[in-house]
């Protein structure tokens, strides 16, 4: 890569959201800039008949202009030179990799240079905030005595971590141990710790080195990470999958294997969901790698974030730990990039470009020759069915390093319980353990599955649901009354009665978790109960107050939505329902099924992380459901296989590719007949072409905007690359001529959640 080229013309994509002018213009490169403009380089440019100052991105250097030079007009600035964060011998792959975002996931190249870029924004040095033990070791254990004496929690719990590693960050001790800033100040007025603020580029954290304890790797253990340094070695990176269930040792083999990448030189960037991403997993990583690990997440601010990229291009530090933006950390030699929890949902961008972390990050890697490493206790199917063609290497970790046994699963079967007279949300079994778990102090968390509910019909009698004749997905309740299928169109009235068992028990499922709050407060009046879910969390802060107060143990029943599943360990728990596990099951996209399994596997291992075992109650009416089933048995071979029948039937990701064209537009006559202008281009191409819809979005209307979607699938996806291509040149064609249809058309390939 020609890095450090200099030319004197640049060619600039300007930062806009319109796709007219999506195309690079030559502008004249100062001779005060051509030493250190680059590809990649964010400038300033005066831009249109105003000469309106204009962010943009260098693409290309050149001595060459195809325009008369008088007419070109020239850079005004680098905004991003004082600082000297310009610097970056990484330019030219983030801008091949922009490139190929666009055209594999359709976007404005604008909008792919700023994904892959966005961290080269200007930042001022920042002030960074940490927490430290101003006691020395016995008053600290005279203190911890007294915190224990009072039933001070939060401030025993702080006083102990500070105990193991005395400095810490303010942001990390506030979000991840969930101490309130009342209990800091409290703390610090009583002079057992302090408050420091700095300025400076340092790394958010600091750490007691000598706390690093080797771990004698496994064997199952040391044969993937010898495995992953072998293939490095050979010069052949592979992409590597590790199944393990949780606590199998899997976070110790990335740390291993990064270790060794490092050792040989090289860089890492460590993915894991920003919502998995605890304060034990940190400390795990800095007490290997201390300063040279450094964090990134939602919490630190731009210019937070542009810092410890700044560090990752100077060569600072060695791993970056982030959930998916930090795979755009610009390390000039990237020698791994690990994604823990690969087959989260969040790792799918779900604003343009819509790419999948994954596959991107396997296409960075291959630019530069690096390794990648997939870790999961329940894989995405898109891996799984890759590792066993052999795309990837299959790792295997079966045991529970630590001993601590799987929690017992039981199915309530809610149809029986309707026969028995129990209208109830709550099973008897749930019930009489909740008792139980009330009277020995033990704390319980009650899940309810609602992500992606589409207000499917269900009978209660015998479980069946209604679903579309054509696509196997679940059929939606619209508010006319009619039930709609979201991937054709497809519709027809509600039903009366259940056309499986003729039983009048058949309604859309509207549970809803403030209902089961105040049923858990009239049923246990003595209990405490606390709610998670998007109402409760809408205050900032509030989410931290209420995890940390469970953790604190002020409540006896924890109801939420999937917000409390994962990253949180609760050694108190010991009882975990799933309130209604058909919720999920049939929202009304071909991942149902699959996001079931996951959240149920997940869910289940919420309970007895301590040392009292769990016990798992799964509520649904159709416990036969294979999703279900194998989630009962943590069984993720027998599920996979199911699944797979399902998907390479109806030709559903990863048995086929699939690309979802969405519709978007404030009058609905125009979105629906610019749909169908769109589905007549694609079968007017190819006859065959499997195209479905349009069709109203599952959301249909949004803040104004009607939504349309139209699905095509096929086995190969260049010829969904092609489709897309072709709905765009049709799009700019309308423009060109005068007609701009006035809507807004994005696309999704292989969606994760739908539209
Ligand atoms: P996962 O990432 O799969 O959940 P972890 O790497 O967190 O698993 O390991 C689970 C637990 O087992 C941790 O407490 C870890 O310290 C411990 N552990 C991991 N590998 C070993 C090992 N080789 N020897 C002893 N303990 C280990
Ligand atoms: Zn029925
Ligand atoms: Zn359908």
């Amino acid at each position: 890569m020609s890095s450090y080229e200099t030319g004197r013309y640049a060619e600039v994509i300007i930062d806009i959201a319109y796709n007219k002018l999506d195309r690079p213009f030559t502008y004249k490169v100062p001779e005060r800039m051509q030493k250190t403009l680059q590809t990649g380089s964010l400038v300033l440019v005066p831009f249109g008949n105003g000469n309106v100052m204009r962010k943009g991105y260098v693409i290309a250097l050149t001595d060459e202009c195809a325009l008369p030079p008088e007419k070109v007009k020239e850079i005004a600035e680098l905004p991003v030179n004082d600082s000297g964060y310009s610097e970056d011998a990484d330019g030219a792959v983030a801008i091949a990799l922009a490139a190929w975002m666009k055209r594999q996931y359709g976007s404005t190249m604008a909008a792919a240079l700023k994904t892959v870029l966005a961290s080269r924004k200007p930042g001022k040095p920042v002030k960074t905030r940490e927490i430290e033990l101003r006691l020395g070791w016995e008053e600290a254990e005279d203190q911890l005595a007294v915190y224990v004496r009072k039933h001070q929690v939060a401030r025993e719990r702080l006083l102990r971590e500070l105990m193991e590693v005395p400095r810490q960050p303010y942001s990390l001790v506030t979000e991840k141990l969930h101490i309130t800033a009342p209990v800091i100040r409290a703390m610090a007025a009583a002079g057992v710790i302090e408050v420091v603020e700095e300025t400076s580029l340092r790394n958010p954290v600091t750490f007691d080195k000598e706390a690093a304890e080797e771990k004698e790797l496994s064997r199952a253990q040391k044969a993937i990470v010898d495995g992953v340094l072998k293939d490095y070695d050979a010069g052949q990176p592979s992409v590597s999958l590790i199944h393990g269930i949780t606590g199998s040792g899997k976070t110790e083999v990335y740390i291993s294997i990064i270790r060794g990448i490092c050792e040989r030189g090289k860089k890492a960037i460590m993915l894991i969901p920003e919502i998995a991403l605890t304060y034990q997993t940190l400390l795990r990583f800095y007490r290997y790698f201390g300063e040279r690990v450094s964090v990134m997440n939602s919490s630190l601010s731009d210019s937070e974030k542009a810092d410890q990229w700044e560090r990752a291009r100077r060569g600072e530090i060695d791993v970056i730990i982030g959930p998916r933006s930090a795979l755009f950390t610009p390390f000039a030699d990237l020698g791994v990039i690990v994604i823990d929890e690969e087959h989260e949902g969040s790792y799918k961008n779900e604003s343009m470009p819509k790419y999948h972390t994954r596959e991107t990050a396997i296409e960075l890697a291959r630019m530069k020759k690096a390794c990648v490493v997939l870790g999961s206790a329940t894989p995405s199917l898109e891996s799984y069915d890759r590792a066993l063609r052999g795309e990837y290497r299959l790792y295997k970790l079966s045991e529970r390093l630590t001993g601590g046994t799987l929690p017992e699963v039981e199915i309530a079967d809610l149809r029986q319980e309707l026969r028995n007279g129990n209208r109830s949300i709550l099973s008897e079994r749930l019930q009489l353990l909740l008792s139980d778990r009330l009277t020995k102090g033990e704390q319980s968390i009650l899940f309810l599955n609602r992500r992606g509910v589409a207000g499917f019909v269900s009978c209660r009698s015998c479980g069946s649901v209604i679903k579309c004749p054509h696509c196997e997905v679940s059929l939606s309740l619209h508010k006319n009354g009619r039930l709609v299928c979201h991937y054709c169109g497809y519709e027809q009235p509600n039903v009366r009665e259940c056309p499986e068992c003729g039983s009048p028990y058949v309604s859309a499922m509207r549970a809803g978790t403030e209902q089961i709050e105040e049923h858990l407060k009239m049923r246990y009046p003595g209990a405490r109960v606390l709610r998670l879910d998007a109402d409760t969390t809408s205050k900032k802060g509030s989410y931290d107050r209420i995890l940390s107060s469970f953790a604190n143990r002020e409540a006896d029943i924890l109801v939420g939505t999937q917000m409390i599943v994962k990253g949180h360990d609760f050694p108190g728990v010991t009882l975990v329902g799933i309130l209604l596990a058909d919720l999920s099951l049939y929202a009304g996209d071909y991942r149902a099924s699959e996001r079931t399994f996951q959240l149920l596997t997940q869910a289940a291992g919420r309970a007895g992380r301590g040392e009292a075992p769990g016990s798992v109650v799964i509520q649904t009416y159709q416990p036969e459901n294979y999703a279900v089933q194998y989630a009962s048995g943590q069984d993720f071979e027998g599920f996979y296989k199911e699944e797979m029948k399902y998907r390479s039937l109806l030709l559903y990701p990863p048995a086929a590719h699939m690309l979802c064209v969405q519709i978007q537009s404030p009058d609905e006559d125009k979105a629906e007949s610019f749909a169908g202008r769109i589905r007549e281009l694609f079968t007017r191409d190819d006859p065959e072409a499997l195209v479905i819809g349009p069709a109203k979005a599952s959301l249909s209307k949004i803040r104004d905007q009607y939504r349309y979607v139209i699905y095509v699938k096929d086995e190969k996806y260049d010829k969904l690359v092609r489709c897309k291509d072709r709905a765009e040149a049709f799009y700019a064609y309308l423009i060109r001529i005068g007609k701009d249809p006035q809507i807004l058309m994005q696309f999704d390939f292989d969606p994760v959640s739908p539209f």
